[in-house]
């Protein structure tokens, strides 16, 4: 059940004469919405809603995101309360147009050009030194901004009838398996969003790589749908992880990947070889995520028979999500090659893995 408000007025009460006197009473009056979130194909519904300062779930070809005008500070709140998303984690802002990056962006680091011409739109997040109009509550109160132009025509149809670009997180509530469905944001986020824009299975199905400029050089803050092969291979130059990433405690995350326990299904996750995992789990109901091979065991989710590192990713949260809703007790995840897509798939899965 989703409580609208719809107006907030004083009233004049009682008899006008004395002794009585009239009295003042708020009225508040609420619209009781069964909200369930309509899901459909209406670009221009997604936008009104937009502008009016509600969020949406938007299609992207990496996971399915919540948005809102990421100029407008409210509404951005109302990405934060909607997803339970502590306000320490940044939100990525997506732009429609390459010129979109100076209305966010002070100036760009070297070969920060070069890297969007190379893999924009599409799935590369560039954190970068923000201008003082883009509200902190976007970036929690960092003084960078991520940017990415989505590569989803959906999502660039949208961007493109906007005037403000869009801060958007993924569409799940914190902490939980991403969605790469419309259907996934039903499930979790059905009943406190107004519209779901459905653009079908996302393609890449894990978040962006995210990259940032520190002391000199670029830094992975998170593996993700552009290999960091790739990447290196447009600077010229090796991309290191930050200080603060991976063993290095005590640190503030600069990235949800950084985020200890973090993409994680409901049932514990161990990772490992699956030969190996197996008899210590005798007797329980288990499911497997295996690259290609098929194991016997109560269920086993192979996410490309082929072997091929971006079909698994593309499957790999959907999976995540089947197991987790099955009846299986544990699910054990095979290890990933290190290249590739590979290297997004794994960092999920270790963050799945983390107890809390
Ligand atoms: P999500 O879209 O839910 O996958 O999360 C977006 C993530 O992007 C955040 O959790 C941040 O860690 C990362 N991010 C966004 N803005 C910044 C920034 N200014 N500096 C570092 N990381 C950022
Ligand atoms: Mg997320």
């Amino acid at each position: 059940m989703y409580v609208r408000l719809r107006s907030v007025k004083t009233v004049e009460m009682g008899d006008p004469t004395p002794p009585m006197g009239r009295s003042h009473h708020t009225a508040v009056e609420y619209d009781l919405c069964a909200m369930h979130a309509r899901t459909g194909t209406d670009v221009r519904a997604a936008a009104e809603l937009l502008r009016a300062g509600d969020v949406v779930a938007i299609p992207t070809e990496t996971v399915y995101g919540l948005a809102a005008d990421a100029f407008n500070a409210e509404a951005v709140l109302k990405i934060f309360t909607t997803k339970q998303r502590p306000s320490f984690d940044p939100l990525i802002v997506h732009i429609g147009r390459m010129d979109d990056v100076a209305r966010l962006a002070k100036e760009l680091p070297p070969g920060a050009q070069g890297l969007m011409e190379a893999f924009w739109p599409g799935p590369l997040t560039l954190v970068l030194p923000k201008r003082p109009e883009v509200p902190d509550i976007v970036t929690s109160g960092l003084d960078t901004v991520g940017v990415r132009m989505p590569a989803h025509p959906m999502a660039l149809a949208l961007l493109n009838q906007l005037e403000f670009p869009l801060a958007a997180p993924s569409a799940n509530p914190f902490g939980y398996v991403s969605p790469t469905t419309a259907q996934h944001v039903a499930d979790q986020l059905g009943d406190r969003i107004p519209y779901i824009l459905d653009g079908g299975a996302c393609n890449v199905g894990v978040e962006s790589t995210i990259i940032g400029w520190e002391t000199g050089g670029w830094k992975l803050y998170r593996p993700g749908g552009v290999p960091v092969e790739a990447i290196e291979s447009i600077l010229g130059r090796t991309v290191f992880a930050p200080l603060s990433f991976g063993e290095e405690q005590g640190v503030r995350a600069k990235a949800p990947g950084m985020l200890e326990s973090h993409y994680a299904p409901r049932k514990p996750v161990h990772v490992g070889s699956i030969d190996a995992l197996l008899p210590a789990h005798n007797g329980k109901r288990i499911g497997v995520i295996s690259f290609s091979t098929p194991y016997p065991v109560y269920r086993c989710e192979v996410l490309s028979p082929a072997g091929d590192l971006d079909q698994a990713a593309q499957k790999l949260f959907a999976a995540l999500r089947a197991l987790d809703v099955s009846d299986c007790d544990i699910i054990l995840a095979e290890r990933f090659p290190d290249e590739g897509l590979g290297r997004a798939i794994s960092d999920r899965l270790k963050r799945a893995a983390v107890k809390r």
